[in-house]
């Protein structure tokens, strides 16, 4: 009787990169709760800009965030 060979996996590096993204916040209070309410996915050079606004009821500022 032949015996299933075990599947074979490519090799893992060791440690991988950590490469940190950190959540948009509003520039007034510091929230991180934003509701975009219009946004360009991608510009044409991959970035994307959104148009956002705070859902802390006591803030509510709007602004724009550009992801790079
Ligand atoms: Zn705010």
């Amino acid at each position: 009787m032949r015996r299933h060979e075990p599947t074979r996996h490519p090799p893992v590096p060791r440690r991988l990169d950590t490469v940190t993204v950190q959540r948009p916040r509003c520039p007034f209070c510091g929230g991180v709760r934003l509701v975009k309410y219009r946004s360009i996915a991608d510009q044409g050079d991959g970035s994307a800009l959104a148009w956002v606004r705070c859902a802390n009821a006591e803030c509510g500022r709007r602004f724009r965030l550009l992801a790079e």
